[in-house]
């Protein structure tokens, strides 16, 4: 590779290494990125995209980097992508054979991401013995059964509604995106006494100020039922949720829905990030400075990594919720108490705990 061509993204911490693969039986061609290996053995997903491109595999490493070194993981960040459409491609083949082109890539195990599931990391394992996010038969923790990212954001609200005085008991909760992470979180929250006020689907939102009735919607759409369609609220027009005032906001739907151009309309105290990146760099700064506190993904929804490394490792599923909430806990702790006496916005703070706990690895080490 030529120097011209990483100078786009290398720094001091990486990557480690950089590896397209082709192989011409299967048709498989494949990016892997191994971003930075202080912390140990690199995890991240493995995607299927058509149209994913190396820089873009590198800036989702360095997140696995940063967001694994955060959640105190014996762990460093890598992430790959398979280049094919996933509802077309010959999944198995196309797995199979990047398994077996990793093989010796010892330093780096996948899990799954956009495109692959359960059943694509049990090929690589079968091939290689080597993965996260395996079915449960396979020694797999079932990642959304579990709801562990949904139960990382209620632990999440419980340290910041202490430390900013946002009490949860019938704190008004809006929603966005009923799904694996925003419904498992509200099933969690109902437990602290939250009153879900308004929440959504990709089809449409539900208004309901005496709060929805949060097990009955779960049911709903377990079995295939819209939220809007549920008949536990008002149905309503889906952007419009953001126009809901509430206490705390959970994003957990897709990225940047929230921008420069949108943030105004935001009325609420507490930002829980469920979904990765949904509030623009931009719009966190002014959303910051209206005084609205933003919980950083890279903190708040990292149940789901520390549930695979728990995979990795054959912890139990009490342990892996014990896990999830100590790490979760002592980090919002850690970063309120930062957020209080520095003057840096919320995601910088929390990239700055991430980066000096990758530094502190790195002195250690002789060959980075
Ligand atoms: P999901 O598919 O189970 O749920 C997403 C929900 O958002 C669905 O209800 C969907 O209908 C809705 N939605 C989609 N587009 C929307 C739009 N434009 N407006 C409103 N609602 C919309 O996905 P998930 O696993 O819950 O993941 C949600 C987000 O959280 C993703 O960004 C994902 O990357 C991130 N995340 C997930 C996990 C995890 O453990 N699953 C962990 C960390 C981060």
């Amino acid at each position: 590779m030529g120097k011209h061509y990483i100078d786009n993204f290398a720094d001091d911490f990486g990557p480690e290494k950089v590896i397209h693969i082709y192989e011409p039986k299967s048709g498989l061609r494949a990016i892997v990125v191994v971003d930075n290996l202080s912390l140990g053995t690199a995890i991240g997903g493995c995607r299927m995209a058509p149209d994913v491109t190396t820089e873009e595999v590198f800036r989702l490493a360095r997140a696995m980097t940063l967001k694994n070194a955060l959640a105190n993981l014996p762990h460093g960040g890598g992430k790959s992508a398979i280049i094919a459409d996933p509802a077309s491609a010959d999944k198995e083949a196309l797995m199979r054979a990047f398994a077996l082109s990793i093989k010796t890539l010892t330093e780096y195990i996948p899990g799954p991401d956009m495109g692959t599931d359960e059943r694509c990391m049990a090929y690589i394992y079968d091939e290689i013995g080597r993965a996260v996010g395996l079915p449960k038969v396979l020694g797999g923790l079932p990642l959304d059964e579990l709801a562990m990212t949904g139960y990382g954001l209620s632990i999440a609200a419980d340290v910041a509604s202490e430390k900013f005085n946002v009490p949860l008991e019938g704190a008004r909760v809006v929603i966005q995106g009923f799904g694996n992470v925003g419904g498992g979180s509200a099933k969690f929250l109902l437990e602290r006494g939250v009153k879900l006020i308004a929440t959504c689907d990709i089809n449409g939102s539900i208004y309901n100020p005496n709060g929805v009735d949060i097990p009955a919607l779960l049911e709903k759409v377990k079995s295939g039922i819209g939220v809007a369609a549920s008949g536990l609220g008002r149905p309503f027009e889906r952007d419009e949720i953001l126009n809901i005032e509430s206490d705390i906001f959970i994003p957990a739907a897709r990225p940047d829905v929230i921008t420069e151009k949108n943030q105004h309309l935001l009325k609420t105290r507490l930002v829980l990030e469920g979904a990765n990146i949904p509030i623009t760099h931009e719009a966190a700064e002014i959303l910051h400075n209206r005084g609205i506190m933003i919980l950083p993904d890279i903190i708040a929804n990292s149940g789901g990594v520390i549930c695979a490394a728990s995979e990795f490792l054959g912890l139990t599923i009490p342990a892996t919720y014990d896990r999830v909430r100590n790490t979760i806990t002592e980090n919002i702790q850690e970063w309120a108490n930062r957020m209080r006496t520095g003057k840096r916005p919320p995601h910088d703070t929390a990239q700055e705990m991430a980066r000096e706990r990758i530094s502190a690895a790195m002195s250690y080490r002789a060959h980075m």
